[in-house]
């Protein structure tokens, strides 16, 4: 257990303990000399731009003996602060706040002064990449390697030649970068980064095993103030406070709930659960990699008031959500441009859970529960077809399979293989081969199939869609080809 206590002159401190291995002023000597061989040298390393905060300096007991850490400070004139990241995506930290300074005694009793900067390789509860070991000059003479907040292993520290030249290994490119924040009070608004240049590192082919005197991963630190004067604790070295800073995200990334930094969609979008950009709720795409703003709903295809404030709010959220598809909204468009509307009922009696009346282009639902996307999206699709063909009235017998089968055939492709409505029960031998079979004329559910695409095994399907249901079970019309879903463009 070691007590430090910190006077407020700050230079001095008064230490309650036994005497160290080393001692504050032995450091700051060794740090003073090196500072001066660096400039003599003019040295134009980035290094030579770091001080130290003195008065944070923390001992540590190690295998080496008494190990001083302290927390490093950029002097930079302008306003803004270093950041450091490698490989796309990844956070980037911020130097002042995740770097550190460490000093103890070699065998010879030789003050070894010793720079350390993490740099983040891969986003990662705990930290991933590598802790960068200089002795306060350019050359980097140690690299530690660290996965998910483990130290997995480390290059000599002599061998600062080796990691420089080598060829082989591991090699990432460092970039560093210089950092702006806006505020508005105490919320940053923006933090605008300019690419301030790369380095590489390189790991070997074989790297030694950890030392244990290495501080541990962490994960990265909380930049919010729990310790002295509004200080943050360091997100690597445990007991030292510095001033806040927090880790952003670099350019086209944003951090989500869990600070983790995600792809940034851009306007209008959000990231689905598979990793991919969609348009958000009452958006659809543009066809140019944006998404604009849906000014139509149900208020555009509805002529009558038959549903409860409760259901027609249902309902519209469902076309809402419709709409967000951009071949529903080419539908949709196809019905509007037509001046179509339909009355929207709900009807206990019916034993589907949805139906279309071509005569009086009702829809209705068997109950609220089935105020839903699957629902409304077949007996739209119906009104749709209707008048598509030009009156589904000609298909009530001859090719009222073919209307059925299409409409399934439309929603089994668009919803990325969490289907089916062709056929219902998965793992059948049937269900099997359609599945494979959308997906295989879909390129895996991201387009809609030409004809000769689908020609070979579209009746195939149909007739076996009808004998799984024998209440769709009426003529086939093979001259009937599904038009109404050909016609719709990939979007
Ligand atoms: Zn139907």
């Amino acid at each position: 257990m070691l007590i430090l206590f910190f006077s407020c002159n700050q230079e001095e401190v008064i230490q309650l303990e036994e005497a160290k291995d080393i001692t504050i002023e032995e450091v700051k000597e060794a740090f003073n000399a090196r500072k001066k061989q660096n400039a003599n040298a003019r040295t134009n390393g980035s290094d030579t731009s770091i001080d130290i905060l003195w008065d944070l300096a923390i001992y540590k007991e190690l295998n080496v003996g008494d190990v001083l850490f302290f927390p490093t400070k950029s002097i930079g004139g302008e306003e803004g602060k270093r950041y450091v990241s490698s490989g796309e995506g990844t956070k980037r930290f911020p130097v002042d706040y995740t770097s550190f300074g460490r000093a103890y005694k070699d065998e010879k009793d030789e003050v070894v002064l010793e720079y350390v900067m993490p740099v983040p390789t891969e986003n990662t509860a705990e930290f991933t990449g590598y802790f960068l070991v200089s002795d306060w000059g350019e050359e980097v003479k140690q690299i530690l390697v660290y996965e998910n907040g483990n130290l997995i292993g480390q290059t000599n520290p002599q061998s600062q030649n080796e990691i420089s030249n080598r060829s082989g290994g591991n090699c990432s490119i460092i970039d560093h970068w210089w950092c702006v924040q806006t505020s508005v009070g105490d919320r940053i608004v923006a933090t605008r980064c300019t690419y301030d240049g790369s380095t590489m590192v390189c790991e070997p082919d074989e790297l030694a095993p950890p030392d244990p005197s290495n501080p541990g991963g962490g994960g990265g630190g909380s930049a919010n103030p729990s310790g002295p004067n509004g200080l943050c604790a360091h997100p690597f070295i445990e007991g030292m406070w510095v001033d806040c800073d927090a880790v952003i995200c670099s350019e086209n990334y944003v951090a989500d709930e869990n600070g983790e930094c995600v792809p940034d969609c851009g306007e209008n979008m959000v990231l689905n659960s598979e990793g991919n950009c969609v348009c958000k709720q009452g958006f659809v795409s543009d066809g140019e990699g944006g998404c604009t703003a849906i000014t139509t709903g149900l208020e555009d295809i509805s002529n009558c008031n038959e549903l409860s404030t409760r259901d027609n709010f249902k309902l519209k959220n469902v076309v809402d959500n419709y709409l967000t598809k951009c071949t529903n909204l080419q539908i949709f468009e196809y019905v509007v441009g037509e001046e179509k509307k339909f009355c929207f009922k709900i009807d206990g009696t019916q034993d589907v859970p949805g139906g279309y009346n071509y005569s009086t282009s009702d829809i209705t639902f068997k109950s609220s529960e089935l105020i839903n996307e699957t629902t409304f999206g077949e007996e739209f699709f119906h009104g749709y077809q209707d008048l598509f063909y030009g009156g589904l009235n000609q298909y009530s017998n001859v090719g009222r399979s073919n209307i059925e089968f299409e409409a399934k055939l439309y929603h089994d492709l668009t919803h990325g293989g969490l289907c089916c409505l062709a056929f219902e029960e998965p793992g059948t031998a049937v269900f099997t081969e359609y599945l494979l079979w959308l997906s295989e004329v879909s390129n895996d559910f991201t387009q809609l199939p030409n004809w000769s695409e689908i020609s070979d095994k579209y009746f195939y399907f149909m007739k076996q869609f009808i004998n799984e249901k024998p209440i769709y079970n009426y003529p086939i019309d093979y001259q009937l080809i599904p038009n109404a879903v050909l016609n719709l463009n990939d979007c």
